[in-house]
């Protein structure tokens, strides 16, 4: 039973829906409530007349009627780890949240074909499991993957560490099966990958952010586990050099180059200052730093030698200051955790204002030269971090507040700082935008958080188009209302 009353306004619907998904399918009681009604940086906490969480396509099907005749809005949710706000619901407390959790099956995995039917609420590191038991790849890989869900993944469009070798979650998805704003099932769970018969509605929903419709399976494609890995930890001396050292490595391996990493001497110090057991794994401090990593179709394929001679010929063209190889896998498990604790280290050096965007690859040193210079002059004293994938053109431009010995207004005031976020996104987004023609949204989507922003770039025809999409599947406007478009 639940503890909390139902608002009196959606008693009935809460009993319509109790009757389709039954008692664990509904949560109301305001303790249990709570985890799916804020996201962990807590930047959006919202209120739900109650949360649903059904078990299988037919009840999410049989949910989403209900809600449509109910003209109730619907929050569709997955691992909740997005943190633009798309998947917590407004203030106001009249929507509800459907959960995906409870869909969580596994339903068919085909080694031959290369493919894994999967339902939404599958956990990310357990798809990349079931993929890795039948000697197969499935190659979403990112910080949050113990937790956020493939139907989440498919919804943002996630990107993580190897876009470069396999891209994102858009060129991972052969088909979908969607419940629609109206309560119908649209099944496209087609496992081709070839099919020219008109528009390629899967595309609609992958990235749309729960706006069009609820994803509640998907066939995933998958590849031949990689037999060789190489990992290296390689210290440069500006952006120019890691991306000449990307283009020589990149034509040199035959596209074997899966990850491409970069990091600045900042954003290690701090990782090495705040995060524990983690050791720098050069002898001398350099201003820059990349990690890359190659994927081989066979076991000792002659990589480790090609890396090795690569880097060789590029420590005496100073276009590398040093390097060191990962020998086991717990060294290589090293090395990553000093590029997954950027973001976690950066939390102790007090206010980071974040920026999520992406740029032509060729475009990516001028732009962190440009945005740094920018920043500086907006805040002086602010310490930017720039870091992440360099390999797609995707940076996660991260600024520290000022130290409190620089002075100025922000030191050390974290919430001065902090109210600059919208002022100096502003700055940094029209520089991405209008000098390098790249995206204010990169990886994480537009939730609430970056909805005016993106409004602020799209061009009117682009915004006729996107409300004239969402106009046409939902027109009730009750798909995650008030975000995306
Ligand atoms: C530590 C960390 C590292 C990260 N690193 C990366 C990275 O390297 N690359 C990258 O691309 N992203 C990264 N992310 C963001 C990540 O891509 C998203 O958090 C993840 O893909 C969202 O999955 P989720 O299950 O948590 O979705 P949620 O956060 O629950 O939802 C995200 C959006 O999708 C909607 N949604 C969820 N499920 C469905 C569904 N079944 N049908 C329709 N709509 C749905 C929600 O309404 C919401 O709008 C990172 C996040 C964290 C916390």
């Amino acid at each position: 039973m639940t503890a909390r009353p139902i608002p009196e306004p959606f008693e009935n619907l809460h009993d319509r829906i109790l009757d389709v998904v039954g008692e664990e399918g509904v949560v109301a009681e305001a303790g249990e409530m709570a985890r799916y009604l804020a996201e962990e940086r807590g930047r959006f906490v919202g209120k739900a007349a109650f949360v649903v969480r059904p078990a299988n396509t037919r009840e999410v099907a049989e949910v989403v009627k209900l809600c449509a005749e109910a003209g109730i809005g619907i929050v569709p949710q997955g691992g909740n780890t997005s943190m633009v706000g798309g998947s917590i619901p407004f203030e106001e407390g009249d929507e509800i949240v459907l959960s995906l959790e409870r869909l969580n099956r596994i339903r068919a995995l085909d080694a031959d074909n290369f493919t894994m039917t999967v339902e939404a609420g599958v956990i990310l590191q357990e798809v990349q499991q079931a993929a890795a038991a039948a000697d197969r790849l499935f190659p979403l890989s990112l910080g949050a993957e113990g937790s956020c869900r493939i139907g989440g993944n498919i919804s943002t469009n996630a990107g993580g560490v190897q876009v470069l070798r396999y891209g994102n979650t858009r060129e991972l998805v052969l088909g979908l099966e969607v419940v629609l704003p109206d309560g119908r099932i649209w099944d496209g769970l087609r496992a081709l990958r070839k099919d020219n018969t008109g528009y390629d509605l899967k595309q609609l929903f992958i990235g749309a952010e729960g706006s069009l419709g609820i994803v509640t399976a998907a066939v995933l494609k998958l590849y031949a586990r990689p037999r060789e890995i190489v990992t290296a930890f390689v210290a440069v001396p500006d952006p120019a050099a890691a991306l000449a050292l990307l283009s020589r490595l990149r034509g040199a391996s035959g596209e074997s180059v899966t990850s491409f990493e970069i990091l600045p001497r900042l954003g290690l110090e701090f990782t090495l200052r705040h995060i524990e057991g983690c050791r720098d794994p050069l002898e001398a401090a350099h201003p820059w730093y990349v990690l890359v990593e190659l994927f081989g179709g066979r076991e000792d394929g002659g990589l480790r030698e090609l890396l090795e001679e690569a880097l060789a010929e590029a420590l005496e063209g100073s276009l590398v200051l040093d390097a060191t190889l990962a020998e086991t896998e717990a060294k290589r498990r090293e090395l990553w955790r000093l590029r997954e604790a950027m973001s976690e280290a950066q939390k102790f050096e007090g206010g980071s204002i974040k920026h999520d965007v992406s740029v032509p690859v060729s475009s990516v040193p001028a732009f962190i030269a440009e945005a740094g210079a920018l920043v500086t002059e907006l805040i002086p004293g602010c310490r930017p971090v720039p870091f992440g994938h360099l390999g797609d053109g995707n940076i996660h431009f991260n600024v520290s507040q000022p130290l409190p010995e620089a002075g100025g207004d922000f030191a050390p005031g974290k919430a001065a700082y902090l109210a600059r976020w919208d002022e100096m996104n502003r700055a940094v987004h029209d520089l991405v935008v209008r000098r390098f023609h790249g995206s204010i949204s990169a990886e994480h989507g537009i939730g609430r958080m970056k909805l005016a922003e993106n409004e602020r770039f799209k061009s009117a025809v682009e915004l006729d188009l996107l409300r004239t999409v969402k106009k046409a599947l939902d027109p009730h406007g009750i798909m995650n209302r008030g975000k995306v478009v």
